[in-house]
């Protein structure tokens, strides 16, 4: 792919760039704040070739046919559908919590193709990752989003984190990207003199480093449904997990399903019902039925878990006497179920699937697997709504154990997928495993996910 030069090209109208005249006006005639007009870049059009900028990569080089105003720009030619472009511009002193603002032009032939990231040091010379930032990547991304060959002007305003001592630009075209892209005229106000330092350590050198995450754009934001596990009473109380737990979902004004072993319902004290009903009743949760006992079973030396290698009406029985003690103990039946386990082995058989059906109150499964051929048969009947899971995009990597960048990893991958349901054992976080799921419920929430009851959720799907 290559770009025609750009005397082929229209000044494009589009509404990011329309107002830019009117901006350099107000700039020239000295009526905006001193810093919008400020730009501490050296060399910011490529006009003296590579000077003020770390260009090593193969994919970005300095051409006459890429500029925008003067001689030069930087023309990016990906055609690695793997890694991405990586040129660097020198570093310059920040001082945290400045604001800074950036701004470049920008052409390319793809939507989405490239974008100017904020690479933070700290005094020390290292990369400072801000798990805050959008798109998991760690850093304060201005992506260009056209894609019709017409130059466009691109602006990001942020402030820089704290520890930051100085800062660069990291011009990237996206690793799946393939395609030709030209930059020039950047600007960035705020910074100060160029640092000392020019290519620490950190810094990506080559194609080869690897790239923050990406997240492909989705169609929509995705549905989210947090499916906690195992809640039960312990010497007649709530364990303080659990209330850390829920009250964080209600700090965040999200939702989430926890699953409630049902034993312990029989014999509930008024201070475990009460605390269920108190969360109940704030519409924030649903509790559903995670088995009986949650107890593995030994048959002809081999372990099974509560729902698998039992007959029908020992199964059946489980679901009622559960049913039996909510009722009893909250005032409501479970609406949804999602088996134990323990065993590495299956967690339901075809009984299970059958007192699915039978049940009068189940409307709902969370499926432990991919959906399969009995799980579809089951959902072909109508009755029941069956939730499946994408292992890829979970709370914990390994049971117990959440993990950030594992999550963005495996959410980056999925992005036609419409729900997750995301799973996770609250009994079992630490303090630094609680601090990785906020951090995956806050990535959640900058993706604008929409947090959701099984329930609710599985209505909307039913009509
Ligand atoms: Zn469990």
């Amino acid at each position: 792919m290559f770009l025609p030069p750009r005397s082929l090209f229209a000044r494009s109208n589009c509404s990011c760039c329309r107002f830019w005249p009117l901006l350099s006006l107000l700039i020239l005639l000295g009526t905006l704040p001193l810093h919008a007009q400020d730009n501490g870049l050296e060399n910011p059009g490529f006009e003296d070739g590579v000077n003020g900028w770390v260009i090593k990569d193969s994919m970005s080089a300095i051409s006459a046919e890429a500029f925008h105003d003067g001689k030069n720009g930087l023309r990016i030619s990906d055609n690695d559908a793997k890694a991405g472009s990586a040129a660097l511009s020198a570093r310059y002193k920040v001082e945290a919590g400045a604001t800074l603002k950036l701004g470049f032009w920008e052409r390319s032939d793809k939507p989405g193709f490239l974008g100017v990231y904020l690479y933070f040091y700290d005094a020390n010379d290292q990369l400072i990752n801000d798990p805050a930032q959008r798109a998991g990547a760690g850093h304060p991304v201005c992506g260009a989003k056209e894609g019709d060959g017409q130059w466009h002007f691109y602006t990001l305003s942020t402030q820089a984190p704290a520890g930051a001592a100085s800062v660069a630009l990291w011009i990237h075209s996206f690793g799946a990207a393939v395609g030709v892209a030209d930059v020039d005229d950047f600007s960035l106000s705020g910074i100060g003199e160029k640092s000392a330092t020019q290519e620490p350590a950190s810094a990506p050198k080559s194609v080869a480093t690897a790239a923050p995450v990406e997240l492909p754009p989705r169609k929509a934001p995705p549905k989210i449904i947090i499916k906690v596990d195992d809640l039960r009473q312990i010497d007649g109380k709530v364990n303080g997990l659990w209330i850390k737990f829920a009250n964080f979902i209600k700090s965040r004004q999200i939702k989430a399903n926890i699953g409630i072993i049902a034993e312990t319902l029989e014999i509930a004290t008024p201070e475990y019902a009460g605390w269920i009903k108190e969360q109940q009743a704030t519409g924030r949760f649903e509790f559903w039925l995670h088995g009986w006992d949650h107890q593995t079973h030994v048959e002809d030396g081999k372990t099974y878990n509560e729902f698998d290698h039992r007959s029908y009406e020992d199964q059946k029985k489980r679901f009622e006497r559960s049913q039996q003690a909510a009722r009893d103990k909250l005032g409501f039946p479970f609406h949804t179920f999602g088996p134990p386990g323990g065993a590495p082995t299956a967690s339901f058989d075809a009984q299970t699937i059958q007192v699915m059906q039978d049940d009068p109150d189940m409307k709902v499964w969370l499926y432990p697997t991919p959906i399969d051929a009995a799980g579809k048969q089951l959902a072909a009947k109508g009755k029941v709504v069956v939730l499946d899971r994408v292992y890829a995009v979970n709370i914990e990597g390994k049971v117990g154990v959440p993990e950030y960048e594992n999550f963005v990893a495996g959410y980056a991958k999925n992005p036609d997928r419409e729900y997750f349901f995301i799973q996770g054992h609250p009994m079992h976080w630490t303090p630094d495993r609680f601090d990785n799921f906020v951090k995956i419920i806050d990535f959640l929430i900058s993706q604008n996910a929409e947090f959701v009851l099984a329930s609710e959720y599985a209505a909307q799907m039913g009509k």
